[in-house]
């Protein structure tokens, strides 16, 4: 049964980007080192941070990301001290080369997921947007995982430049082993917010082309037993419009100290708060808070601010549909 997942206080997310370096340079990347940093953060400062947010949220799933998280190569012991401080749930988001023998130096039980990102269901595809032999790469991580016994997760941005090859995906995903897909969908944000992606057609797709294709392909990775994950993106016609900046705990945290709220402000210098010596401090206001405030017609008002085009309006202003929390997913678990 599909469900929309609810929001929720009780469980933090913390995303934490351990570096912003990558070996890839794929073209609808959103990391942007003017606002995130380009240092990658000594062992010792992420297990400090580590406890700094494990005392503020018992029981927080952690996320580790880059940049590519397994090229810093004290990546397991990040994860050992994130077991050890009793960390809700532990996945490691990476685009499959997994640098420094990573599997060799953590066990299944010591990680709860690895997620991998391909955004082609064919190398010809995939490569144009992630760069040449990336898509060989990712697979024969995600085989390699799944050859261990680590659970695994698949991230397909969808795009205009890879929607068609969608529906290819859930055979794929069945084949090789994965339990879970997200599907997600492309933000107006770092590499995708420079005019260059948009004129080479990296641009998100139509609400209804979305909507044609997105919920069917969920459907059928379900019946193959995979777990699929999707953003809401359109609210339809009574549906209730939250902001997870009010009524969820999302930390999106960068290797320069600033930790967002919500992920459409990271390009921006609007974070809620910075991380000073080991204490988290809220930044002064006008910050991004400041904005999960406001309530407009077309729903999100960072949707509006940085990407307007999933937006039409009726010919007297009012908008044809609101546009959801970015952080709003629509599951089916089979
Ligand atoms: S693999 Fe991830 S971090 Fe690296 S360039 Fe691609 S999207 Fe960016
Ligand atoms: S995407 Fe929109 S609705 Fe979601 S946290 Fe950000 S501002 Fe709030």
């Amino acid at each position: 049964m599909k469900k929309t997942v609810s929001f929720s206080k009780e469980a933090t997310n913390l995303f934490f980007h351990l570096l912003t370096a990558c070996n890839l340079s794929c073209r609808h990347c959103y990391i942007n080192p003017a606002q995130h940093g380009t240092q990658t953060l000594s062992i010792e400062t992420i297990e400090s941070w580590l406890t700094l947010f494990a005392d503020r949220s018992p029981e927080t799933n952690v996320i580790f990301l880059g940049g590519e998280p397994t090229l810093h190569p004290d990546l397991a012991r990040a994860i050992k001290k994130a077991r050890a401080l009793g960390y809700g749930s532990i996945t490691i988001d990476s685009n499959g080369y997994l640098f420094h023998d990573l599997l060799e130096k953590v066990t299944p039980a010591e990680v709860d997921a690895l997620s991998f990102s391909l955004d082609g269901a064919t190398a010809a595809t995939n490569d144009v947007l992630r760069g040449a032999g990336s898509y060989e790469a990712c697979v024969s991580g995600l085989l390699k995982g799944v050859a261990k016994g680590f659970s695994t997760s698949l991230i397909y941005t969808v795009s205009d430049a890879n929607l068609h090859e969608l529906h290819k995906m859930p055979e794929l995903l069945e084949e090789w082993g994965v339990n879970h897909f997200f599907i997600q969908v492309l933000g107006i944000r770092g590499h995708s917010a420079e005019a260059e992606s948009q004129e080479s057609g990296i641009t998100p797709v139509t609400r209804e082309r979305w909507l044609s294709v997105v919920p069917q392909v969920a459907q059928d990775a379900a019946e193959r037993g995979i777990k699929v994950t999707w953003p809401k993106v359109f609210l339809d016609e009574g549906e209730v419009f939250e902001c997870a900046g009010h009524v969820a705990d999302n930390l999106f945290v960068f290797p320069n100290g600033r930790v967002y709220r919500c992920p459409l402000c990271e390009d921006h210098p609007i974070h809620a708060y910075t991380i000073e010596g080991d204490a988290l401090k809220e930044t002064p206001a006008i910050n991004e808070t400041n904005l999960f405030e406001l309530s407009i017609a077309e729903g999100c008002v960072m949707n509006r601010l940085v990407q307007p085009g999933n937006l039409e309006y009726h010919e007297d202003g009012r908008p044809k549909w609101r546009i959801a929390c970015c952080l709003l997913k629509e599951e089916i678990t089979p």
